[in-house]
């Protein structure tokens, strides 16, 4: 399925425009993340596209078809939450199979298809457990085989992994692309989490303040940043006057040397698993440093100390 925005504005109340002339193709069995802060618009995205919210200015199209004022049961969509709006006195199983009994397919199908969606979702040992008594992990995995039970034409994801710890949301984000991928279905990805959009996405949409910023292949919006929004939200933090020029560096091109052209004074630090994340009071500004961290304790920098470092390649220019 083909999704088109065109031109979609949405306001809520007396409330500035939530979206503000939003123009977007998504092709056919692609996997798009909309990234952004909270409150850019991108669950109001996401409720449009699946018809729960109406339709003010603009028009959606699925496969050409104007679909602007069809009925959230026509769209063939299926959403995925952070919260997982599981039915608690339901067992998994049951939960799966909700959306199919209601559709009345036949008894032996509802049975063929749960079974196949529990082990694609590894929960098949746990089909007949209430979903309370499941780990937080395990209701998202339900919730994820409820939606892909019902082979959607749109699969919408609201921030499904947010309420995870971090290393289950990087497992997790793995099996719902590689979910994605075998099913082929077109869906729409919601996350405000830089690292986990290009981790899952065909393609970027950065959004802020109802407006897309740009739209592009997780690499290009990481390489290529079309703005400062996007530069500073794809992590490049550094802003520095290089001949009178305004560039952005990332925290990884300041390369800290026992010499360099430059030197500051170490604000803080910050370990970040592999690497240390340092902020330097430099005579170029604040400058956040990104250095890999070895085995030795004693090689860690220190508020206080000075350093010396050198800007590696040419940094970023910024419109
Ligand atoms: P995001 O999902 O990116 O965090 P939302 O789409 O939820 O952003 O919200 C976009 C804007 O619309 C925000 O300014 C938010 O405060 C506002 N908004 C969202 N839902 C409502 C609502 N039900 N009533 C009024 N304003 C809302
Ligand atoms: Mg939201």
């Amino acid at each position: 399925m083909q999704i088109e925005c065109k031109g979609i504005s949405f306001k809520y109340d007396q409330a500035a425009n939530a979206l503000e002339n939003l123009e977007l193709s998504i092709r056919s069995g692609e996997l798009i993340a909309l990234l952004g802060p909270s409150g850019c618009g991108k669950t109001t995205l996401l409720r449009l596209v699946a018809g729960l919210l109406p339709m003010q200015e603009g028009e959606l199209y699925y496969n050409e078809q104007e679909i602007s004022s069809w009925a959230p049961q026509k769209r063939n969509t299926a959403m995925v939450f952070q919260s997982y709006a599981l039915f608690p006195h339901l067992t998994v199983s049951e939960n799966i199979a909700y959306g199919l009994k209601a559709k009345k397919f036949t008894k032996s199908e509802v049975k063929k298809r749960t079974d196949d969606y529990l082990s694609k979702v590894h929960l098949k040992g746990m089909a007949n457990r209430m979903v309370q008594e499941l780990s937080g992990g395990q209701q998202q995995r339900v919730a994820l085989a409820r939606a892909l039970v019902l082979k959607p034409d749109v699969l919408l994801f609201d921030e499904p992994l947010s309420n995870l710890d971090e290393k289950l949301r990087v497992k997790m984000r793995r099996e719902i692309r590689m979910l994605q991928r075998e099913s082929g279905i077109t869906t729409i990805y919601v996350t405000h989490d830089q690292e986990e959009a290009m981790a899952i996405a065909d393609r970027i949409v950065v959004m802020d303040a109802g407006r897309i910023q740009q739209i592009g292949s997780p690499q290009e919006v990481y390489s290529n940043p079309k703005n400062a929004f996007v530069a500073d939200f794809m992590g490049i933090s550094n802003m520095i006057d290089v001949k009178g020029e305004k560039r952005m560096f990332r925290p990884e091109h300041i390369a800290i040397l026992p010499s360099g052209s430059h030197s500051g004074k170490v604000k803080w630090t910050e370990h970040l698993g592999s690497i240390q994340q340092i902020c330097l009071d430099t005579d170029l500004g604040e400058i956040i440093a990104h250095r890999f961290t070895t085995e030795a304790v004693e090689d860690d920098l220190k508020a206080g100390e000075i350093v010396h470092f050198e800007l590696a390649g040419n940094g970023i220019v910024i419109e």
